[in-house]
């Protein structure tokens, strides 16, 4: 099988009596989630949803929206997953953006959408997920109306089957489209030469921590599924909660992304939960400090996988494999890896000229896995893809010699200091060294002489205190002193998307407003 359609039946039929997800008590085999996911199709056709067609689901994660993405897959139709924490107008641009003729929501978000459901002429129906609720459908009982047992529609790998929109953190999202392919064509290339990458197989336990709407959590909870693999779903990421879930179920396989992993190693139960269990453990999503990546090395002993991609590149892209975690060679732990097999990367110049080995630039990305294009966005697309399908990521990197590549930052966060190019991310580690720090953000700020100079904002942790001025001589004897923050503020958190990711332009937003940076 090929499509999230054709994976469900043969599962179904292959292994049915095998658990397929588990979410808090509730848990279902893969037969009786591919009849469910058949009712949802069944019942989507019904309302008349045609091939194509865009179905929002504003919820968090839970079986149903398990069941629900499988439900438009074998309908055909396109799934479009909301984060559940955008303000109502940032739904609203995404539903109407989407073009979304069916919205499935759970009851805790219907208040996020009333004001502006009337202004969305393309919406035909509204389905809430948990229950019954005055005036909508319940998704249970609607479900439950129409037959298990298949609706006889033919699958293409090259159709569209989910449109996720990009994290957000550099704008506006924007509407990625993936076919079936993106979930299927590189696994499937890299198993063909032997490459067992995760080893994903029908005895791991995976946790699902990542949403459903995040580029991050439907690709892992679908390539276990793919695998036959129990998927352990969680609706929010809470850290004792996500502990206590590894050791009582056992877990084997974990993926986080750097946020998670600072949250879960800082909580007081880490120490004595049993994380015997896990033996592969993947992160990335973000740059991770080493300080960070070590702890959580030490605390769960197992084999380590960084990815580098993005929501364009249908996820991983580049991987960091266990056996370049080791302290044999310390410099490639700061590498994001070496491109995953059927996969090209190249850094190339402002012009788009390629560069040798260690020289820094804009890093592209041609996979298999790759998107088709943005969603009603020519332009950005046009910039993004190329003809010949190369992705530029945004990101600046190198590749060394060995083919490793390093990520230095985005290209939006890069500040130019007196001419001199500086990548936060850089400046971030070093100051997250220093034992007083739970985390740091570092931005550029328009300075007359410079250009643009250095700014910290740091996060101490509990009970700890520390001048800007020792902090940043810290921070000198491990970069450059060019390199090093001219200020810093101290703040009780950092502005995070719900993905992890530090929105940096909120933290320039004060110090831009009226200027232009050089970097746009
Ligand atoms: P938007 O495109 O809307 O601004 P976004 O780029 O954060 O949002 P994603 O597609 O979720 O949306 O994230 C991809 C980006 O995440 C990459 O371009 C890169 O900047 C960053 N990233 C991903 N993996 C890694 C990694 N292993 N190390 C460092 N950065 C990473
Ligand atoms: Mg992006």
């Amino acid at each position: 099988p090929q499509t999230l359609a054709e994976i469900s039946t043969w599962q179904a039929q292959y292994q049915g009596d095998s658990i397929a997800f588990v979410f808090e008590e509730q848990s279902l085999t893969f037969r009786e989630f591919d009849q469910r996911a058949n009712q949802v199709a069944a019942g989507l056709l019904a309302v008349g949803i045609e091939p194509g067609a865009r179905v929002a689901i504003l919820s968090k994660d839970s079986i149903n929206s398990y069941e629900v993405l499988f439900g438009c897959a074998k309908a055909r139709a396109v799934l479009i997953g909301i984060n559940w924490r955008l303000t109502p107008q940032e739904i609203h641009y995404i539903l109407q953006h989407g073009n979304a003729e069916i919205l499935f929501i759970s009851r805790e978000l219907l208040e996020r959408i009333g004001a502006v459901k009337s202004e969305l002429p393309s919406l035909r129906k509204i389905i809430v997920l948990d229950g019954e609720f005055e005036g909508y459908s319940g998704f249970q009982n609607w479900r439950d109306q129409f037959s298990p047992n298949g609706v006889g529609l033919t699958y293409s790998p090259d159709e569209v089957v989910v449109q996720m929109y990009t994290s957000g953190t550099t704008g506006h999202p924007k509407g990625v489209q993936l076919p079936n392919y993106s979930f299927f064509r590189l696994m499937q290339g890299m198993r063909e030469q032997g490459d067992h990458w995760m080893n994903l197989n029908p005895d791991d336990k995976l946790l699902i921590s990542l949403p459903q709407f995040h580029m991050g959590g439907i690709w892992w909870a679908i390539q276990g599924f793919i695998a036959g693999a129990q998927g352990f779903i969680i609706d929010t990421f809470i850290a004792w909660k996500v502990l206590e879930l590894i050791e009582r179920h056992r877990i084997s396989k974990v993926p986080m992304v750097p946020a998670m992993i600072q949250t879960t190693l800082a909580e007081p139960s880490c120490e004595t939960t049993d994380l015997s269990s896990v033996r592969g453990f993947l992160y990335g999503g973000s740059p991770i400090a080493p300080a960070l990546l070590q702890k959580a090395m030490q605390r769960f002993n197992c084999g380590f996988f960084q990815i580098y991609g993005m929501t364009e590149t249908g996820n991983m892209a580049v991987c960091l494999r266990p056996e370049d975690h080791s302290p044999a060679h310390p410099k490639r732990q700061e590498s994001a890896g070496r491109p995953l097999p059927g996969v090209e990367i190249r850094v190339s110049d402002i012009s788009g000229n390629a560069l040798p080995a260690n020289a820094v630039g804009e890093i592209s990305i041609k996979s298999p896995a790759n998107m088709i294009g943005y969603w009603n966005n020519d332009e950005a697309t046009r910039e993004c893809l190329s003809e010949g399908g190369w992705i530029r990521t945004g990101d600046a990197g190198y590749v060394d010699e060995e083919g490793y590549l390093y990520i230095c930052d985005r290209i939006k966060d890069m500040i130019i200091y007196g001419g001199e190019n500086i990548y936060p991310a850089e400046i971030e580690a070093a100051l997250c060294e220093h034992e007083a720090v739970a985390e740091a953000a570092v931005i550029g700020i328009p300075d007359e002489r410079w250009g643009e100079v250095v700014k910290a904002f740091v996060v101490l942790r509990p009970g700890q205190a520390i001048k800007a001025r020792e902090l940043i001589n810290f921070t000198r004897n491990r970069i450059a002193d060019f390199k090093a923050p001219k200020s810093i503020d101290f703040l009780e958190k950092l502005p995070r998307n719900p993905s992890g990711k530090i929105l940096k332009r909120e933290l320039r937003m004060p110090y831009w407003a009226g200027q232009v940076r050089q970097v746009n």
